[in-house]
This record gives C-alpha cells, structure tokens and sequence, in this order.
C-alpha cells in the first residue's frame, strides 16, 4: 500500500469482494480511493463494488445542497456503470447500511475516503472496530497525504508551507486511471433515487439559487474558464468582491467533485518550469508584479498551503468548531473581553435575516444567501463582525458556523471551520494590537474595505 493509505484495523479477512463506500470523493476521475480499492481487487482477483450512503437530514444542510450533491452522484452512478463497476445507493444510518453491504457481498477489503472531521471519523472508527474486513482509508483530497504533510496540529501557515515545499514534488503527478472491470454480478439492498429524492425533498430549502451546476464535467468545466479567463488577474484581484476573480472551485472541491491534484496540475502547467518554482520554495513570494506567474503561485498557495493547514486543523484538532479548539493566546485574548460594552448585539433571527445596523455585513450576507457562496474576502469581515456584535466568543464561533454551513454550498468543510477560528479567536494568526471586544485578535473595518474595492458597488451588487 502506497502512503496515501491508513489502515483503520488490524483484520487479515478472506472474501468475494472489496467495497469502496464513497463519501467525501464524489468522482471517478482522480480518485485515489477507488484506485486504491481498484487495485487491491485486480491484485487479489475480487469484484470491486462502489457504495455511497445517502444521510437522512438533519436539518444542517440545505435542500439544494442535498440537490448539488445528488446530481453529482448520477453522474458518479453512469461513469462507473461504462467501466463495469456496480453502485449501490443506500440511505440511513451508514454504520448499518455499510456493514450489511460489506455482509451481504463478503467483502475482504473496505477503502474510505479520508475526511478529517469529527462524524465521519466516528463512523469509520466503528464500522472497522465491528467489521470482520479489512478498513482502509485514503486521503484524495489532499495533494500530500495528510499524515505525510504533518503528525500534528500545525501552527500556521509558514510552519506548514515549508513541509508543503518540501513533499510537493513527490506528490504532484498525474494519477492512474481507472481499468474497466469485468462483467460483475449486481448486489441487491440498493436504494432507489426516488428514495433519496424523499431524504432530498424533506431537506428545508434555504433559497439559494446556485450558479453552478453540479458534478464533474461542470468542475472540469469550471476550470477551464477560470484557467482562461481570470487565472491571469488572479494574483492582483481575487481580494476583490465586486470583481468575480477567483476560481468558484470551492463547491466543487466540497463535495470533491474535482481532485485539488487535477487542478494544481492544470494551473502550474500554465507557466514554464512552474516545479522549479515550488522546489525554490518560491511559492508564497507571489506579491508584486501582475505576472501570470505570480497568479499561478498566488492560487497554489490558496490551493496547497491554506487548504491543506484547514484538514490538518481538523484532523489534529477535535475542538475545530468551538472556544475549546483556540491557542491560549487567542482564547486568553477573547475571554479577557467577553464582559466588554458591545456597541451592537443581534438574535439569530437578525443576522439570518442580513437586518444588521451595518451595510457591508448585510451585503456579504445575502451575497451567500442568494448564490451560496460569499466572495473569500468578505468572508473575513463577516466572521470577524459577527464576534464585534455577539455576547460572547463561543456565540459568535456558534453563529457563524450555523450560517455558513446553511447558506454556503461549499460549508460544512475544514475551510469554513478554519476560517471562522481564524477570523474569531486566530487560529494560525498572531496576536496583534489590544483593542475593546477583539483582545489581539486581527480588527477589521470599513475603512480597510473601502481602501481595497468600491464598498458602495458591492452593496449595490447584493442588497
Ligand atoms: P479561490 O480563491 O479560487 O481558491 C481556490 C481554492 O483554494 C478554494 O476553493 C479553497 O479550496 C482553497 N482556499 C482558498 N482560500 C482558502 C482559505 N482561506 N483557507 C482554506 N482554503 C482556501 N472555504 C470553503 O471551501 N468552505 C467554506 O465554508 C469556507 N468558509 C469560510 C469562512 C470564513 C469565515 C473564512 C474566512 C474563509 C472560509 N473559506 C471557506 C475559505 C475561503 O474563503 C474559500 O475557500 C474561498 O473563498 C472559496 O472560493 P474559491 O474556490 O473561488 O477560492
């Protein structure tokens, strides 16, 4: 087994089959899991079968996210049929679903996509504490296997960038692809999609109206145009809301509809020797010139080194969505203030509904609200005020947790988690200057919108 893969017992089991239950990878191209479980199956001559396990809602996530989602998996279901790779759709509880599965098909081996929060993790603990298969899992979302990258909770981005430059090479290349598999006899025990358009349709709608259409052909798509049309300007204006510069991967990555690995090699192949650049450790130097080249490192840095620190934050880090998961520092800093004059304070209720004293914020807000994804920039200010005007820390972390993950297609991620700790109690920041309500944590403002982009524009745009 190469490095990209853990395994989560110590079974030696005999079988028919290997069962590669899909979760967070929701594609077939650059899949490393189904890789993986693909050539273990040819290696020990067994039939390779593919399951996905549909949640029934718990009110978190929204009905067109569920909708996003489930387009995706059709189109899993008819690139793995044109390889002879059956599918089984199963919806409720997944400990049950995957262990009657792995029963019913004798199955030896079971690969898991890797996902570093705390639900999923529980779930494939105990499937491999009860189950007699062997329980693998594999990191395809990272471009380095995360427990290459680092054993432990990083501190911030300069300690991981240097591990990134370091692995990177060994790491970035194209994958193999998938062998077409023999006529395999179907199992039994599926869902229907009507099933799971049930769980679909009683998901709470939140009103999002997503501009992006769903699964992998519309990713590849996607990063066609943006490597065409705003990769060039990325470096210079992606910290622009009124500009639509950055790559809108993030929904796509999500529910891993596109490989981080596909993408960073479509883009460093945009400029000559882009490797060298990397091994130089050039890769965060990307400020200045307006250079394609400065664009390419700008968006590997946001690609490689952010998103790679918020898995490892995540995975290192059980507290990753509450107080408890702050450095002393950042934690000391916030509850040193909690008893601090708010200047406003908000229900629930009136941040939802964007009926803040404060312009900017209510724009950002129904930015997500009405396309799902609110621009990256934005994001900050919006965290960030959400503490100015809430009672205390752990309700602001609360606050910003429950919107994000409701309204934003791409929520319910590492990324957003590690946004919001970064934004509220700055995890991976450093202390800065002591000021009423933030303690050290980094201030934003108004003015320091508006000496970056038309804030007056931007309202226009969304409210
Ligand atoms: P691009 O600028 O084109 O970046 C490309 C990719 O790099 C992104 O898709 C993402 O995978 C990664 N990336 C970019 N910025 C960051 C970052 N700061 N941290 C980690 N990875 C990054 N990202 C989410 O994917 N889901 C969220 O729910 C989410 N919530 C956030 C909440 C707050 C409060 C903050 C401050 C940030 C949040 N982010 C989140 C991180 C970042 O803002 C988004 O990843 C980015 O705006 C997504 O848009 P894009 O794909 O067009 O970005």
């Amino acid at each position: 087994m190469n490095k990209r893969v853990l395994k989560l017992n110590s079974n030696s089991a005999s079988g028919k089959s290997v069962l590669y239950v899909m979760s967070r990878d929701q594609r077939v191209n650059d899949n490393h899991a189904l890789l993986e479980a693909q050539n273990y199956a040819i290696d020990a001559n067994l039939e390779l079968h593919v399951m996905f396990n549909v949640l029934e809602s718990t009110g978190v996530r929204s009905q067109e996210h569920y909708q996003f989602m489930v387009a995706g998996l059709q189109e899993v279901e008819r690139q793995l049929d044109e390889l002879g790779i059956p599918f089984i759709l199963t919806v409720g509880s997944p400990v049950k679903n995957v262990t009657r599965v792995a029963d019913e098909l004798d199955t030896k081996a079971v690969f898991f996509d890797l996902n570093p929060l705390r639900g999923p993790r529980a779930v494939q603990k105990k499937i491999a504490t009860q189950s007699e298969a062997e329980c693998y899992v594999v990191d395809s979302h990272n471009i380095i296997p995360l427990w290459v990258l680092s054993d432990k909770e990083e501190f911030a981005a300069h300690t991981i960038r240097n591990k990134v430059h370091k692995n990177l090479d060994e790491w970035l290349f194209e994958p193999a692809k998938l062998s077409k598999q023999a006529e395999t006899k179907q199992s039994t025990g599926s869902a229907t999609w009507d099933q799971v358009q049930q769980i679909v349709d009683s998901a709470q709608p939140n009103g999002n109206s997503i501009p992006w259409k769903p699964g992998e052909a519309a990713a590849q798509a996607e990063l066609k145009t943006f490597i065409e049309s705003r990769l060039p300007n990325y470096a210079e204006e992606r910290n622009v809301p009124t500009l639509d510069q950055q790559s809108n991967l993030s929904p796509y990555l999500h529910f891993g509809h596109i490989s981080a690995l596909r993408i960073a090699l479509e883009v460093a192949q945009q400029i000559d020797e882009p490797i060298l650049l990397l091994q130089r450790g050039k890769l965060a130097s990307y400020e200045g010139e307006p250079t394609l080249a400065n664009s390419v490192n700008a968006f590997l840095e946001e690609l490689i080194v952010r998103k790679e620190l918020a898995d490892n934050f995540c995975f290192y880090n059980p507290s990753y969505d509450s107080i408890d998961g702050a450095k002393p520092w950042g934690r000391e800093s916030v509850e040193a203030h909690e008893e601090d004059k708010r200047e406003y304070t908000y229900t629930r209720d009136e941040w939802e509904q964007a009926q803040t004293h404060d312009e900017p914020w209510n724009a950002a807000q129904q930015e997500m609200m009405k396309t799902g994804k609110m621009h990256g920039y934005m994001r900050m200010y919006w965290a960030k005020k959400i503490l100015e005007w809430s009672e205390s820390p752990q309700e602001a972390i609360e606050t910003a947790v429950y919107l994000n993950d409701k309204y934003s297609i791409d929520g319910g991620d590492p990324n957003g988690y590690t946004g919001i700790m970064w934004s509220i109690v700055g995890i991976h920041d450093r202390p800065w200057f002591e000021r009423e309500v933030f303690g050290k944590i980094r201030y934003m403002n108004r003015g320091g919108l508006e000496r970056r982009f038309d804030v007056n524009e931007y309202i226009r745009m969304w409210t």
